[in-house]
C-alpha cells in the first residue's frame, strides 16, 4: 500500500499543495499524432479526433495579451499536425517571450511537412524535441522502426538552420521502461558527446522526464503486472526537494476545448481545475486571481514528478 501522494506532500510542506504564480501556459493542440509510442500518456495516434480549433486559439492569444511575459508551451499529440497550428503561431506572435514547440522531430521528415523547420526558425520557436535515447535500437523500440534515423536527419537540418547555436534546441529523454531517469546533468553530457561524435549534432539542453503511470504506459504496466511495483518504486524514491518545485505550482495546461488543468497528466486523466461551485474553468473565463491560492488536484500518478531528481516538462527539479 502506497501512502497517498497528497498526504506525503503536505507532510513536507502544506503550501506545496497550492498554486503559486503563473509562469507557463501549456496548450495541448490535440491527440493527433504520426507516431504511436509505447510510453504515450495521451494515447495519441493518427486517428486522434480531439483537435483544438481557431476559437480556442483566439482565446489563448487573448489570455497572453492580458498576461504578458508568460512562456507558451505548445504540445499535443503532434501539435504541428493540428490544421490550425500556423494560425496559433501567427496569433501569438509577440505575445510570449518564450514559445516552446514540443515536437516528436520525425514529423519534420515526413512528406508534406518540409516547410516546418524553416517556419519554426522564422518564428523563433524554441524546439523541444523528443529523443528518448542516443541509441537507435532504444528509440525505435519505444517510438517505431525508422524514427531514430528520421530524428537524426531532422536534428542535422535544424542545426544547419542555427538551432542548437543561435536558437534554442532542447531534447527530451524518457526512460525506455519502468525506471527513474539517472542524473540529468550526467545524461546530458553523454548525449552531447554521442550525438556530436556519431552525427555532428549539437543541442542546447537535455530534459529528463519520468514516465507517468497513466495512458498507454499504464496499460503496459498493467499488462505486465508491474503497475503496483512501479508506483511503489516511485514513492520509494520520493524527493522532498523535488516536491517543493512541482511544475503545477507555476503552470496551467489548456486542452483542445479550452478547459484548464494543473498539468498535461491531469488533462490526460480528465481531472480539470474547478471553480468553488465545482464547475469547470475555461481559458476564456480565467481572470487574474482565478488560480491564486487554489489547491492542486493531486493523485498517485504525481509520484512520477517527485521521484529521484524529480520531473517536469522542462526536466529534473532537483540536482
Ligand atoms: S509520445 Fe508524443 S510522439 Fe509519441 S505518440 Fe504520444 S504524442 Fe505522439
Ligand atoms: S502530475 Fe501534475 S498535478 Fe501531479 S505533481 Fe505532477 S505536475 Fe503536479
Amino acid at each position: 500500500m502506497v501512502l497517498s501522494f497528497k498526504d506525503r506532500l503536505q507532510a513536507v510542506n502544506p503550501e506545496y499543495e497550492t498554486f503559486e504564480s503563473l509562469h507557463t501556459l501549456q496548450v495541448n493542440l490535440g491527440n493527433l499524432c504520426n507516431l504511436h509510442c509505447t510510453h504515450c500518456h495521451v494515447n495519441a495516434s493518427r486517428r486522434g479526433t480531439e483537435i483544438m480549433g481557431r476559437d480556442v486559439m483566439g482565446q489563448i492569444a487573448g489570455f497572453l495579451t492580458q498576461h504578458p511575459n508568460l512562456t507558451l508551451d505548445i504540445t499535443g499529440g503532434c501539435p504541428e499536425m493540428n490544421p490550425d497550428f500556423r494560425y496559433l503561431i501567427e496569433q501569438t506572435k509577440g505575445l510570449a517571450p518564450r514559445r516552446m514547440l514540443r515536437s516528436n522531430l520525425a514529423i519534420m521528415a515526413e512528406q508534406g511537412w518540409e516547410w516546418l523547420p524553416e517556419y519554426c526558425r522564422e518564428h523563433e520557436l524554441i524546439i523541444v524535441g523528443s529523443l528518448p535515447c542516443y541509441l537507435e535500437d532504444n528509440v525505435d523500440r519505444q517510438r517505431g522502426i525508422g524514427v531514430y534515423q528520421k530524428s537524426i536527419q531532422v536534428l542535422k537540418l535544424l542545426n544547419s538552420l542555427g538551432y542548437g547555436s543561435e536558437l534554442e534546441l532542447d531534447l527530451v529523454y524518457n526512460p525506455g521502461g519502468d525506471f527513474v531517469p539517472g542524473s540529468q546533468h550526467g545524461l546530458e553530457a553523454t548525449y552531447k558527446m554521442e550525438l556530436l561524435a556519431n552525427h555532428g549534432i549539437v543541442f542546447s539542453h537535455l530534459f529528463t522526464i519520468t514516465n507517468a503511470p497513466i495512458g498507454r504506459f499504464r496499460e503496459h504496466l498493467e499488462s505486465t503486472g508491474s503497475y503496483s511495483e512501479y508506483l511503489r518504486m516511485l514513492a520509494g524514491r520520493f524527493n522532498p526537494e523535488a516536491a517543493g518545485a512541482i511544475m503545477c505550482r507555476k503552470l496551467i495546461s489548456v486542452d483542445w476545448q479550452g478547459k484548464i488543468y494543473n498539468c498535461d497528466f491531469n488533462q490526460a486523466l480528465e481531472m480539470p481545475v474547478t471553480a468553488d461551485d465545482g464547475s469547470e474553468i475555461v481559458i476564456s473565463e480565467l481572470d487574474d486571481g482565478g488560480m491564486s491560492g487554489k489547491k492542486i488536484r493531486l493523485s498517485q500518478h504525481c509520484y512520477s514528478c517527485t521521484a529521484g531528481e524529480g520531473s517536469s516538462c522542462t526536466g529534473a527539479l532537483a540536482g
